[in-house]
C-alpha cells in the first residue's frame, strides 16, 4: 500500500499510536474515518543484546526481525522505517497526528493534550513519580517530533481519567504537609482503560454514559477497579503508583505499609530489595509462582493447593473492592470485566461475584463460559446489576482522544 495523489487530497484522518513501555514500544496505525487498523508492531527487548521488531501491516504479511536496538528512539527509528516502507510514513500527509500513551500526568494533566516544549517540561517534572515509565514516553515523544516536526504529537494520560476522584478518596490519611511537599496523593491508572469500558458498557446497556453507574474491573498482568458515577470515575484502586490495590500477577497490591518497616528492620531488606519483592515477586507468582491466569486454573484442576491458594487470595481481594465500590457507588447499573484475565477467565468472573446475589449481582454460568471477543452480558435476563465482559481497546481510545483534540483545531 502507497501514498497516492488522490491521498494527499484528502484531509489527514489517521492516528499514530505509540505506547512506549519500560523495555518496549507498541505501536499501531488507525484510520478515524472508519475505524481500520492499517497496521500494528512491537519492539521488544529494548537495549539487550537482541531486539525483536514484529510489524504486521493490515494489507500484508507480518515481518519479524531480530536485532540489537539500543534504546526507545532507536525503536521507534526502526518501527517508522517500517511503516515508510509501506507507504505508512510519519511523513504522510494523511498522518493527523501522533498519540502517545503517558503514564504519569499528575494533577496537571486532565486532559489529552497536545505536546509543546512547556508540556514536555512537566512530563519531565514528574518522572519521580513514574521512574520507569515517564522516561519512556518522553523519549517517544522527542524521537516522533525529530522526525516529523510538523505533525501534531498528542500526550494521553493514564492518570487523567482519575482525575476526578474527590479529593476525600484520593487523599491518604497522612500529614498533609509531608504529602503535599513531595506529591503523595492518590492518581490511579489505566485511565484510558477504565475510561473506554465505562462508555462501552453504557452502550451496552443501551444508555447514555450519563446515566449510569459501573464498576470497571480491568484484570490484566497490572490489575486496578475504578467507579464511575454517571462517566465521571469517583474511585480506583491504584494509587501513587500500579502497586495499590488488587493481586496482580506480580504485584502484591495493598498490603499493611507496616510490612515494608517490618522487612526492612528484621529482614534487613534494602529498599530496593522490597521494591522488587512487592512489584515483581508478589501477586500471583509470589503465592504460587505462576502469575498466567491459564495456567494457575489449570494446576488448580489438578488439585494444586498453593494455586488454589492464590486464586483464592486473588478473588476475595475483588470480591471485597466490588463490596466497596458498591457502597461508594450507592448504586450501581453494572459491573464489567475487561483485559486479559477479565475478558476471558469465565472462573475468575464466577468468583469474583459469587455470593453477592443479595446486592442483586449475579452471572449466569452459560452465559459467562460462552466466549467472544465483543461486549456482552454475562449476568441472567433481568438483573437488577448487569455484569458484562466488555473487551478493552486503549490504542483505539488514545487514537480518539487525538484525533477528537487535533480535528477540533
Ligand atoms: P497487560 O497488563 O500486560 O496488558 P493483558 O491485559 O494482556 O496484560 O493480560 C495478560 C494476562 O491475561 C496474562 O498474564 C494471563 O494471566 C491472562 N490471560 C490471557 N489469556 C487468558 C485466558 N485465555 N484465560 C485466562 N487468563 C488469560
Amino acid at each position: 500500500m502507497t501514498a497516492t495523489g488522490s491521498d494527499r487530497a484528502s484531509a489527514p484522518t489517521r492516528v499514530l499510536v505509540l505506547n512506549s513501555g519500560s523495555s518496549s514500544v507498541k505501536y499501531q496505525l488507525l484510520d478515524m474515518a472508519d475505524g481500520a487498523r492499517l497496521a500494528t508492531g512491537l519492539v521488544e527487548r529494548i537495549g539487550e543484546r537482541s531486539s525483536l521488531l514484529r510489524h504486521t501491516p493490515a494489507a500484508g504479511d507480518a515481518r519479524t526481525r531480530e536485532a540489537p536496538v539500543a534504546d526507545h528512539g532507536a525503536a521507534l527509528e526502526a518501527a517508522a522505517a517500517e511503516l515508510a516502507a509501506d507507504g505508512l510514513g510519519l511523513d504522510s500527509p494523511r498522518l493527523a497526528a501522533v498519540g502517545h500513551r503517558v503514564v504519569h500526568g499528575g494533577r496537571r494533566f486532565t486532559e489529552p493534550t497536545r505536546v509543546d516544549d512547556d508540556v514536555l517540561a512537566e512530563i519531565e517534572r514528574l518522572v519521580p513519580l513514574a521512574p520507569l515509565h515517564n522516561p519512556a514516553n518522553l523519549t517517544g515523544i522527542r524521537t516522533a517530533r525529530a522526525l516529523n516536526p510538523r505533525l501534531p504529537q498528542v500526550a494521553v494520560f493514564d492518570t487523567a481519567f482519575h482525575t476526578t476522584v474527590p479529593e476525600h478518596a484520593a487523599r491518604y490519611a497522612i500529614d498533609v504537609a509531608t504529602a503535599d511537599e513531595h506529591r503523595v496523593r492518590r492518581y490511579g491508572f489505566h485511565g484510558t482503560s477504565h475510561a473506554y469500558v465505562s462508555r462501552r458498557t453504557a452502550e451496552l446497556l443501551g444508555r447514555d454514559p450519563s446515566e449510569v453507574n459501573v464498576i470497571v474491573l480491568h484484570l490484566g498482568n497490572g490489575a486496578s477497579a475504578s467507579a464511575v458515577r454517571g462517566g465521571v470515575c469517583v474511585e480506583t484502586s491504584m494509587g501513587l503508583t500500579p502497586l495499590e490495590g488488587l493481586v496482580m500477577g506480580t504485584r502484591s497490591g495493598d498490603v499493611d505499609p507496616a510490612v515494608i518497616l517490618h522487612l526492612s528492620r528484621v529482614a534487613g531488606m534494602s529498599v530496593d530489595d522490597i521494591d522488587t519483592l512487592l512489584n515483581k515477586r508478589s501477586g500471583l507468582v509470589g503465592l504460587c509462582g505462576d502469575n498466567d491466569m491459564r495456567e494457575i486454573r489449570r494446576r488448580v484442576d489438578e488439585g494444586d493447593e498453593a494455586a488454589a491458594l492464590a486464586f483464592d487470595v486473588y478473588a476475595h481481594r475483588l470480591r471485597k473492592y466490588v463490596g466497596a465500590y458498591y457502597a461508594v457507588l450507592g448504586h450501581v447499573d453494572a459491573i464489567a470485566f475487561t483485559a486479559g484475565v477479565g475478558e476471558n477467565s469465565a472462573p475468575v468472573r464466577e468468583a469474583a461475584t459469587a455470593g453477592l446475589a443479595g446486592l442483586g449481582i449475579e452471572v449466569d454460568p452459560v452465559r459467562n463460559a460462552a466466549r467472544a471477543a465483543v461486549p456482552r452480558l454475562i449476568s441472567p435476563e433481568g438483573s437488577r446489576v448487569a455484569v458484562a465482559v466488555v473487551p478493552t481497546d486503549e490504542e483505539l481510545e488514545i487514537a480518539r482522544q487525538t484525533f477528537a483534540l487535533v480535528d477540533e483545531g
